[in-house]
C-alpha cells in the first residue's frame, strides 16, 4: 500500500521524479525497414522534459527542504542519465534494469515504474515530463497515476504553490488556463515552459560520479507485483510500423480576373480541395 510520507516529517516533501534516457533526437536515425529507432546512431541523454521535471523538484526542495528520488527504467547505460540527475540536485537514484523489462509498451513501462514507487512506499509528489522526445506518447505519467490510484494533473506549466505535504496548486498549459489544486498526494507532468533546467557545476558532476546508483531488477519488484505485467509479456500493443511523414512545402496560386471572377475561382478551388 502506498501512503503519504507521514513518518519522515523533517524530510518532506518527499518527491519522486521519473526520468528516461533517450537518444539525441537531432541525430538519431530511423530504421524504416524494421520500423524501429536505431538507438546506436546517436548519443544518449536525459529526456529534456524530464530535466524540467527534475528542476521543478529541485526548486521545491530549495524552498521547503525534502528529498528527491529519481527513478528510471532502461538499459544499464541509463545510469549516466541518473548521474546527471544527481549532479543537478537529486538525492537518490534508482535504475530499473533487467532483460525482462525489455520490449515494454507504455502500459508495461508505467506498471514497472508504479511497482517501483510502491516499493519505495513513502512519497508526497511525483513529477514527470509531459512526454519523451523518442516515444512521444505522453501516456506514461497519467498511467503511473492510474496504477497507483492517485490523482494527476498533466501539462503543468507553473507550480503556484507547494506545501510540505506535497499538495500543489498548478497552472496548466492549453487553450484555457486551469488553476488546479491537488489536495492529496499525486502526480504532475510538466511542460518545458515551467522552468529553465540548471546546468550542473563541475564539482557536482565529480561528486555524482562517485555516488551510488541503486539497481533494481524484476526480482526486486515482484513482492506485490505481477511479473507477467513487465516487459513484452505485459505489453498489449506493438508498433506495427514507423514512417517519416513527407513534408510538403508551401504552394502559391494566383486567381486572376475581376474581383468577382477571382473570388468565384477561389471558392471553386476550395470546394475541390474540401470535396464539398
Ligand atoms: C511493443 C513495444 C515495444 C517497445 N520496445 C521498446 C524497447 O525495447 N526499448 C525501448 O527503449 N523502448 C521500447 N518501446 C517504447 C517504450 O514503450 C516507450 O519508450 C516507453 O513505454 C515510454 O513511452 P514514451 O517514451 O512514449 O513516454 P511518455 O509517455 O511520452 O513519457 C512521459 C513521461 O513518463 C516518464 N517516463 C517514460 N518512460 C520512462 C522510463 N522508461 N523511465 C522513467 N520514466 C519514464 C518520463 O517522466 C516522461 O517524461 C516499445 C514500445 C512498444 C509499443
Amino acid at each position: 500500500m502506498i501512503h503519504n510520507s507521514g513518518e519522515a516529517a523533517n524530510e518532506r516533501p518527499n518527491i519522486i521524479v521519473l526520468l528516461k534516457q533517450v537518444p539525441d533526437i537531432e541525430e538519431v536515425k530511423f530504421d524504416t525497414e524494421k520500423g524501429t529507432l536505431d538507438r546506436s546512431s546517436a548519443k544518449a541523454e536525459p529526456n529534456p522534459f524530464d530535466l524540467n521535471a527534475l528542476e521543478a523538484g529541485v526548486q521545491i526542495k530549495e524552498k521547503l527542504g525534502g528529498t528527491i528520488t529519481v527513478v528510471s527504467m532502461g538499459p544499464p547505460q541509463a545510469e549516466s542519465a541518473l548521474r546527471d540527475a544527481l549532479a543537478r540536485g537529486a538525492d537518490r537514484a534508482i535504475l530499473l534494469t533487467d532483460k525482462k523489462f525489455g520490449g515494454a509498451d507504455t502500459l508495461a513501462t508505467s506498471y514497472t515504474l508504479a511497482s517501483a514507487i510502491k516499493k519505495l512506499g513513502n512519497f508526497d509528489l511525483i513529477i514527470c515530463g509531459e512526454k519523451t522526445v523518442d516515444g512521444d506518447t505522453g501516456q506514461v505519467g497519467p498511467e503511473v497515476a492510474e496504477h497507483l490510484g492517485i490523482p494527476h494533473v498533466a501539462y503543468v506549466s507553473e507550480i503556484k504553490k507547494c506545501d510540505k505535504e506535497g499538495f500543489v496548486t498548478v497552472s496548466q498549459m492549453g487553450e484555457y488556463r486551469y488553476l488546479t489544486e491537488l489536495k492529496s498526494f499525486g502526480l504532475i507532468t510538466v511542460t518545458k515552459d515551467i522552468n529553465e533546467p540548471r546546468l550542473p557545476s563541475l564539482r557536482d558532476k565529480l561528486k555524482a560520479r562517485k555516488s551510488e546508483i541503486e539497481i533494481w531488477s524484476v526480482d526486486d519488484l515482484t513482492n506485490g507485483a505481477d511479473r507477467n505485467k513487465f516487459g513484452i509479456m505485459g505489453s498489449p500493443t506493438s508498433v506495427y510500423k514507423i514512417t517519416i511523414p513527407s513534408v510538403e512545402g508551401r504552394r502559391g496560386k494566383i486567381f486572376r480576373g475581376t474581383p468577382d471572377e477571382a473570388t468565384k475561382k477561389f471558392v471553386e478551388e476550395l470546394e475541390k480541395i474540401l470535396k464539398v
